[in-house]
């Protein structure tokens, strides 16, 4: 077995039957714990005195760890700030990223985390939108009132430290069984923590409180279902007289699977009370920064998606390019994540990929919007992330290659791109696609002034809804280059998205529409 480096805990455990759940597999509860108690040996060595737990960001749970195995925790401290140090962890993998990167993403993750209620707050603000929404909704939905679950527990002195305050680890496993109750009761399967939105600790709670638990569902997205749980704690005198301190509130994401193993689709929600109302939207805003802060945390290597374009393959290349459009149009499990006058949101997460469908009312006619919008060379005129755009290849009236420059975001050096926008019209229903992919062309090799990005997939799809107006959809299925462009705006610290959608439609509806009769 390796040494730890100074400054860094090793942890070892063997998973016993009484650490783990029904199925044998190590509970959600017990891993926070150990993975507290070596967090807080890591912060203690630094500091030299000891350390309580202040908060924990976002935790995601890849794997499942089985009765029988043993689990190392490694913990190392990544940074320290003036009042409060950051632990990094990774349990079972050791940690091969460098010490700087790591260092760099600390300071990241503060400034996500300080602007946390700030970006909470407006988003929340802007969730009155929503009301109309959910009363549209078709679907089968739910009322979350069978889902409230509430435990007490007496704090003992094995569960604090020597000066008497309560473990973090231990509040963090009692909420995530009564969370798990919760779940379980929405969907009678067998929830599994997938994820758990900061827990920020309020304040102190020792040895001789009752910490009253209460849980109940906040909303659902497909496979997903978030568990709000807050807790209350209460010495002798407060609990006598019902006046409780709030200490910890948590929101705890959970997958469900049957007893074939298959993720459980959860049924909608239906809000009935205000706080129904403001927990379901909360539950929304927290999905939108926890998108944010993974592209923020995550810094994974891209895999190279461009096709070669290849001239005598120029035919199906271009049609992949529109089947591969239209097939990311048809997914189903869209999640509508903002609603502002004229424009939506909804985003689409299937594993490690991530896509964005923005939806945009226009009133102009459907075909004026397709022909502004497939002629690329216009798109620097409306879009801000597009400085020039050019044809490099004329391969058919209706597919052209691009050259497309960007400007520079975050400080990187400006970002290049070449794709293929491959149009069509469907006359008959009045709808319109414009499919974009990247390619690799060797007349366009990536020059060193540029980073050369890359579109998996992506376009517009235009729907005519009378003569005189349309809805004008653009879908990204978002790589790694182009993340930087939405993380913030998703996260809800940025509105990139919605300017870029006004502008695009203030484009089409300034266009006269003799301009495009003359050129049609
Ligand atoms: P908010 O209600 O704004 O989300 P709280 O800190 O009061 O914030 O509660 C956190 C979460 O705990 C709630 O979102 C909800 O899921 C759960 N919760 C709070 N109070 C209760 C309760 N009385 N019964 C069941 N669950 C509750």
């Amino acid at each position: 077995m390796e040494r730890p480096a100074p400054r860094e805990v090793h942890m070892s455990q063997a998973i016993q039957p009484a650490h783990a759940n029904s199925r044998g597999e190590l509970s959600a509860g017990q891993l926070l714990k150990w993975i507290d108690t070596t967090a807080c040996l890591a912060a203690e060595k630094h500091a030299g005195v000891s350390c309580v737990t202040a908060s924990v960001d976002d935790i995601q749970f890849e794997e499942t760890a089985r009765v029988g195995q043993v689990i190392t925790i490694k913990a190392k401290v990544t940074r320290a700030f003036s009042t409060s140090m950051e632990i990094h962890l990774k349990p079972v993998t050791p940690l091969t990223e460098q010490d700087h990167v790591e260092y760099n993403l600390a300071s990241e993750r503060r400034k996500v985390r300080l602007r946390h209620e700030e970006t909470f707050k407006n988003l929340m603000e802007k969730s009155s939108k929503f009301e109309d929404l959910i009363c549209d909704e078709e679907e089968e939905t739910v009322s979350t009132r069978g889902t409230s679950v509430q435990s007490i527990e007496l704090v003992l002195p094995p569960h604090a430290n020597h000066h008497g305050n309560t473990f973090g680890g231990q509040i963090m496993a009692w909420m995530e069984t009564v969370a798990t109750i919760s779940a379980s009761r929405l969907c009678r399967a067998h929830p599994l923590l997938k994820s758990v939105d900061m827990f920020k600790f309020r304040g102190p709670s020792t040895v001789g409180d009752r910490l009253v638990f209460n849980a109940i569902v906040n909303n659902t997205f497909q496979t997903c279902v978030e568990v709000g749980v807050r807790v209350e704690a209460f010495d002798c005198q407060e609990w006598s007289e019902g006046l409780g301190r709030h200490i910890n509130s948590a929101f705890l994401i959970y997958n469900a699977v049957n007893d074939k193993e298959e993720l459980v689709t959860f049924p909608k929600i239906k809000p009935m009370s205000k706080d129904d109302f403001r927990r379901y939207c909360g539950a929304i805003a927290r999905k939108r920064i926890r998108l944010g802060r993974k592209y923020v945390i995550s810094h994974k290597q891209e895999i190279p998606l461009s096709i070669h374009w290849d001239i005598r393959n120029q035919v199906s290349l271009s049609d992949d390019n529109v089947e591969a459009f239209k097939k990311l149009v048809a997914k189903s499990g869209w999640e509508i994540t903002s609603a502002v006058e004229k424009i939506k949101i909804y985003t689409l997460e299937e594993q490690d990929i991530l896509s964005v469908w923005v939806e945009k009312h226009v009133e102009k006619p459907a075909h004026l919007a397709y022909h502004l919008l497939s002629d690329f060379t216009k798109r620097p005129l409306w879009d801000p992330h597009y400085v020039s755009c050019e044809v490099i290849d004329w391969v058919s009236e209706d597919d052209q290659i691009y050259y497309i420059t960007c400007p520079i975001a975050n400080g990187d050096k400006p970002k290049d791109l070449v794709v293929l926008v491959s149009r069509r019209s469907l006359k008959d229903s009045n709808t319109y696609t414009v499919a974009v992919k990247s390619v690799i062309l060797p007349s366009v090799p990536p020059s060193p002034q540029y980073v050369r990005s890359e579109i998996t997939c992506a376009g517009f799809l235009i729907h005519a809804i009378d003569s005189s107006s349309c809805t004008v959809s653009y879908f990204n299925q978002i790589s790694a280059s182009i993340l930087p462009y939405f993380a913030g705006n998703l996260g809800g610290w940025s509105k990139s998205i919605e300017e870029t959608a006004g502008s695009c439609i203030r484009f089409i509806e300034n266009a006269t529409d003799d301009g495009s009769i003359s050129i049609f």
